[in-house]
Order: C-alpha cells, then sequence, then structure tokens
C-alpha cells in the first residue's frame, strides 16, 4: 500500500516523500481512506504509531479541497497538552508545506493578543487545547459555526485530565452537520460514552498497543526503599550509556528536587512540569531535541506523547499508578525499531502497582538487584517460616541473596540463574559479585 493509492493528491505525496516516509503506518492505511470519505472514526490508536499524520494528512486533503483562507476556521483539532497540540500544528506545517492552508494554535502560556490577531485574519484550522479555546470562545473572538471536520485526539488523556465537560460545551458550540473523528490509547466506558454522543455511525480503526510492540525496549526493575532512591538511580545512570533520557515522577512536586539533586550529581539534568511557564517549557523542549540536555525529568502530562527521536532510555522514579502510563512512559524510547532501555525504581509499597503492570503487560519485569540492598535485605529474610510465602518484593531479594543477578524471569517469579541482562560480560559493581 503506498500513499498514492490511498488517495493522496500531489502537493501532499510530495510533502510526505521530503519527510522521508516510504509507505502509510497500518493506523495511516487503515484512517486516511475513511476520513477521506468524510465519514466519523474513531482510533484506537497511540502516539508513536504514526496517528496524527493519519488525520492532518486526509484533513489537508480535504480542506486544500476547498476554500482556503476562509473567514471562519473550518477544522478543529483538540489536543490535551500545549505541547501535543504545538507538535500536530509541525505537523500540519510540514505535511501542508505545499499547499495554501493557514492555522491557529491556541494554547495556554502565550500571548492571547496574537492569537487573536491570527484569529482576526481568518484561518482554516485551529489546533486548540480546551480551557484556552474555550477562553477566546467566551470573549467572542472566536465562530466555531463553520467548523466541518473536528478531531479528538487522544481522548482517553483529555478524561483523565478532567477536560470532558470542557470537550462537551465545545462539541455544544459547533454545527451538528460535521465529521468527528476521536483517537484514544484505551477505550474507557466514559469515551465510549462520548462517541456515542458525538459522533454518527462511525468507523473504527485499531492497531496493537505498544505492550505488544515494545520488545525494542528492554525493561528492568530495582527494588529500592525511599531512603535510597536518588542513589539508586544516580548509579543506574552512571552504569547505562545514557544518550538522552525521561526520568518520570509520579509527583509534580518531586521533579525540580530530583532535578537538581542529579545536577549536583554532575548530570546535566531539566525539569518538565505543568506549573512551569510555558517559555520554559518550550525552551526546555527545545533544547532536549536539540540535544542540548541529556536528562528530562517530567510528569506524566508534560512528556505525554512527544515526539522525540531516538531516546535511549526511560527512567520510572516511581512506579506509575497506572499500567496503562507505564506502557506510556516506555514508548518514548526504542521507537522506530531502535533499541531501547527502560529502568523502574519499585518500593514495597508500590507491589500492587508491579503487579498490575506485569499483568498489563503480560509478562514480568526483570529484575536487578543492587549490591547495597542486598545486604540491607538480608536480615527480614531469615525470618521467613518454610510455609509462609513472603511478600513479593522480598521473594525476589530472597532469590538473590547468593548470586544477585537479573535477568529474563519466569512467570513463576524464579530467577534462571542467567547473568544480568543487558550488561553483556561487564558486570557493573552496583550489582555485587557474580
Ligand atoms: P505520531 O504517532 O503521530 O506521534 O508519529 C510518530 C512518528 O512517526 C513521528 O515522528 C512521525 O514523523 C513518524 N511517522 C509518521 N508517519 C510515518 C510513516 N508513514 N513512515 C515513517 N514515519 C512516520
Amino acid at each position: 500500500m503506498s500513499f498514492k493509492e490511498l488517495g493522496l493528491s500531489e502537493n501532499i505525496l510530495k510533502a510526505i516523500n521530503e519527510c522521508g516516509y516510504t509507505e502509510p503506518t497500518p493506523i495511516q492505511a487503515q484512517a486516511i481512506p475513511h476520513v477521506l470519505m468524510t465519514r466519523d472514526l474513531v482510533g484506537l490508536a497511540q502516539t508513536g504509531t504514526g496517528k496524527t499524520a493519519g488525520f492532518t494528512l486526509p484533513m489537508i486533503e480535504i480542506l486544500a479541497g476547498g476554500r482556503a483562507k476562509a473567514r471562519m476556521p473550518r477544522s478543529l483539532i483538540l489536543e490535551p497538552t500545549r505541547e501535543l497540540a504545538a507538535q500536530v500544528a509541525e505537523n500540519f506545517d510540514t505535511y501542508g508545506k505545499y499547499t495554501n492552508l493557514s492555522k491557529a494554535l491556541l494554547t495556554g502560556g502565550t500571548s492571547l493578543d496574537e492569537q487573536i490577531k491570527k484569529l482576526d485574519r481568518g484561518v482554516d484550522v485551529l489546533i486548540a487545547t480546551p480551557g484556552r479555546l474555550l477562553d477566546l470562545f467566551d470573549r467572542g473572538r472566536i465562530l466555531l459555526n463553520d467548523i466541518k471536520i473536528l478531531v479528538i485526539d487522544e481522548a482517553d488523556r483529555m478524561l483523565d485530565m478532567g477536560f470532558i465537560p470542557d470537550i462537551e460545551k465545545i462539541v455544544s458550540r459547533l454545527p451538528p452537520m460535521r465529521q468527528t473523528l476521536l483517537f484514544s490509547a484505551t477505550m474507557p466506558p466514559e469515551i465510549k460514552v462520548l462517541t456515542k454522543k458525538f459522533l454518527s455511525n462511525p468507523r473504527e480503526v485499531s492497531v496493537a498497543p505498544p505492550a505488544s510492540t515494545a520488545d525494542t525496549v528492554e525493561q528492568f526493575m530495582v527494588w529500592t526503599d525511599h531512603r535510597k532512591k536518588y542513589d539508586v538511580l544516580g548509579d543506574i545512570i552512571r552504569k547505562e550509556k545514557v544518550q538522552n533520557a525521561f526520568i518520570f515522577c509520579n509527583r509534580k512536586k518531586d521533579i525540580a528536587g530530583l532535578a537538581s539533586w542529579l545536577n549536583k550529581k554532575g548530570f546535566d539534568a531539566h525539569p518538565l512540569h505543568g506549573d512551569m511557564v510555558q517559555s520554559a517549557r518550550t525552551r526546555t523542549l527545545e533544547e532536549f531535541k536539540e540535544g542540548k540536555i541529556t536528562l528530562l525529568v517530567c510528569s506524566d502530562v508534560a512528556a505525554r506523547g512527544l515526539d522525540i527521536k531516538g531516546l535511549s532510555h526511560v527512567f520510572n522514579f516511581d512506579v506509575p499508578m497506572n499500567p496503562d502510563d507505564y506502557v506510556h512512559r516506555i514508548g518514548r524510547t526504542g521507537r522506530a525499531g531502535m533499541a531501547g532501555r527502560a529502568w523502574m525504581l519499585a518500593t514495597k509499597d508500590e507491589t500492587k502497582y508491579v503487579d498490575a503492570i506485569e499483568k498489563r503487560i503480560k509478562k514480568p519485569v526483570p529484575v536487578a538487584t543492587l549490591a547495597g540492598e542486598k545486604e540491607r535485605e538480608r536480615e527480614p529474610k531469615l525470618k521467613f517460616q518454610e510455609d509462609r510465602k513472603p511478600p513479593r518484593h522480598e521473594q525476589k531479594f530472597e532469590k538473590k541473596i547468593d548470586a544477585p543477578q537479573r535477568s529474563e524471569r519466569k512467570p513463576d517469579r524464579e530467577d534462571d540463574g542467567e547473568g544480568v541482562v543487558g550488561f553483556g560480560s561487564e558486570m557493573p559493581s552496583f550489582f555485587g559479585k557474580k
């Protein structure tokens, strides 16, 4: 299947060619024909699958065939975060460079005046976060009466972020006769309800979630405790050949502290979270993309869907409470067939989240043991009764007392006696003696 066979015209094919894409990704091959036929569509796909081009390419095709630079915008793309909106806007510029279409990026944290000026000149495509769009609408600066295509992207994340009431408000201001596309990585009941309400007889397309495609990501986990987490992370980063990495924290308030600790230890780390002013967020992200920053300490929301090519590592400083977040996080690395490595630090009280992750990815996360941890844990091990099944985190260290090692773990959590996976013949000192 080629892009040409999908029914895209020359000026779009030329732009795609310049991107170096040789063939459509599965989500593009499935979605583009439906969108071109102006059908409503539900796409079950995450970032990294090429879904953005899956809707932007046919939208450009449809809009370029109509009246360009109309007074009122003809399409609206809703994104949960500013960064994602900016990324989609970049996609529009790239794929639409041989068309005459104009767009406005409407997100918080940037000048309202600039956005209003742009709107007053007339645009074809609005790419917006819900809050800013409603703000402009309520100020009477935007008319949505001519919207013919609506895209609700990352719907499940919109739900997590509490945007559904805003989305409902926005949709109630749109003409009922329109084409609606909804993309979501998962389909929780609330999103199902939304699709029933907002879409009419939609076609459904889906691609395998990264849980089944993350074969290019080598995963590791270390059991530790709260007091030692900083040092353990520092040790791992030192031992790994980290080119560039995301370090995920569960709590926004931990991000700045961890970034500053890492800097004190000589690492090049910067924070990225929603409470930073937009200019700082954009600058940090640009510098990270350009390779000027090595480590980005971030929250799920800030990093959601960011398309950073060739990320070598992902570190989970905390175990994500939602197993889907684990899949999203580690999906930031190992993209497009490139090898990536994902590490996770887990504490005793996070055992249930680890279990949920392993259930979600349908395999155990291989466990690494640190020498210091082993020594500290030796004592409680002796207290186990023969017939008493120790808690999970203790089972792990118990298996490792004599020969700390990690490798592919069997589902019954017995070690298979192989060496430390991922370090080749070189055993880092923090794994203890072989
Ligand atoms: P997305 O899932 O939309 O965030 O896209 C992930 C990455 O895939 C982006 O860097 C795109 O530039 C890239 N991409 C999209 N479509 C293709 C394609 N057909 N061939 C190769 N790369 C693609």
